[in-house]
């Protein structure tokens, strides 16, 4: 690739004075500033352009090399030794942008592009939801850039003006005292340009309120607590600025039946007292529908049984938790005339000695003997 002319990147003549170079220079630096140009390589290869082509320019020396000899009278790479390499342009840039821009130190130089801000969404979700995953159609209000003025802010047609104030930058630096300090520039309010036309979409501010609708998708296996970030979908930056991100916000909903506890699910169930005593085949539900489960004869309240696999897949990987079923015998209600006597005489037919059908009752009374004897 040939490289451009000096005097034509900078867009002067060749018989400009040295003052005419520099603001020439500066303003296309300005322009083209990676600050204010970010991820655009086409603005960052003009400015390192404009760069070289002032450091040659601003140099007499240099400057009479290239008048005479033209690139080659500069290339470094024609043992020259100029070094003009488009790399090494920090030392005429304090130079040029001291003023501005703190000292070129880099302290207090602040970019007016900012990043848009992160927004959350509050979701609630079905533990079914929770378990298998799901795609969800979301709205969300949020800051676009203006379509009518493709963000900024002036009427289509017109531009906004580079401030006069603080020379674009958007900040300006006040004496006080001994002490020079960098404030927001008080015209543009840091804007660094000011809209005179303002779009009527927006009334000059860039940017529209919009809901929009997205698509969310909820990995299986998602809690309480968890997020999920979709990266750009936040508010519309300023000033070309990157969007920010959006923070889906999970949260479970009680569920009727199971409790979850991580990747375990608890449930109780119901079990006739006939079928806990003799043992039986019951149906367990799961969050696909039902098990069948064998409860032994003698079962009591309180047993667990553990249903390997019907809990929740763990949505950072691992094996999928198991479903715990907790058994609660139950007391037969609404029973008939010929219902109760055939307890009665059931009962009847029992041990007198109650430890030989009941376990637990044994137990208790025990209990209560032992500590009245202690008494
Ligand atoms: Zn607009
Ligand atoms: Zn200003």
């Amino acid at each position: 690739m040939s490289k451009r002319d000096y005097y034509e990147v900078l867009g002067v003549s060749r018989d400009s004075s040295d003052r005419d170079i520099k603001k020439a220079y500066r303003r296309l630096a300005m322009k083209y500033h990676p600050d204010r140009n970010p991820d655009d390589s086409a603005a960052e290869e003009k400015f390192k352009e404009a760069n070289e082509a002032y450091e040659v320019l601003s140099d007499a020396q240099k400057k009479a090399a290239y008048d005479q000899y033209g690139h080659a009278g500069v290339d470094p790479n024609m043992g020259g030794g100029h070094g003009a390499g488009a790399g090494g342009f920090g030392d005429i840039f304090g130079d040029v942008f001291g003023d501005i821009f703190g000292g070129g130190g880099g302290g207090g130089r602040r970019s007016r592009v900012q990043r848009g801000a992160d927004l959350r969404y509050n979701m609630e979700l079905d533990l079914e939801e929770a378990v298998r995953g799901v795609e969800k159609q979301i709205r969300i209000p949020t800051q676009v850039a203006c379509e009518t003025c493709n963000g900024s802010g002036a009427k289509p047609g017109t531009s906004p003006k580079t401030c006069g104030t603080c020379g674009g930058m958007g900040q300006v630096r006040m004496q006080q005292g001994f002490f020079s300090v960098q404030q927001t520039c008080p015209a543009c309010h840091g804007e660094g340009s000011i809209v005179s036309d303002p779009c009527t979409d927006c009334h000059g501010r860039g940017r529209t309120e919009e809901t929009k609708t997205l698509s969310v998708k909820i990995p299986p296996g998602v809690d309480t607590g968890d997020r999920i970030r979709l990266a750009g979908e936040g508010e519309a930056g300023s000033h070309g600025g990157p969007s920010g991100d959006l923070f889906v916000q999970v949260s479970v909903r009680q569920h009727p039946i199971f409790d979850r506890d991580g990747r375990n699910l608890y449930c109780e169930v119901p079990v006739s007292f006939v079928d806990a005593a003799l043992g039986g085949e019951i149906e367990v539900p799961t969050l696909d529908g039902r098990v069948k489960l064998k409860v032994p004869a003698e079962s009591q309240t309180g047993k667990m049984f553990r249903l390997r696999g019907r809990g929740v897949p763990p949505v950072r990987g691992g094996a999928t938790g198991d479903l715990m079923c907790r058994v609660v015998v139950e007391t037969p209600v609404n029973l008939n005339s010929r219902q109760k006597e055939l307890l009665r005489e059931f009962q009847s037919t029992l041990d007198e000695k109650y430890e030989k059908h009941s376990p637990k009752k044994t137990t208790f009374f025990d209990g209560v003997k032992k500590f009245f004897e202690d008494i």
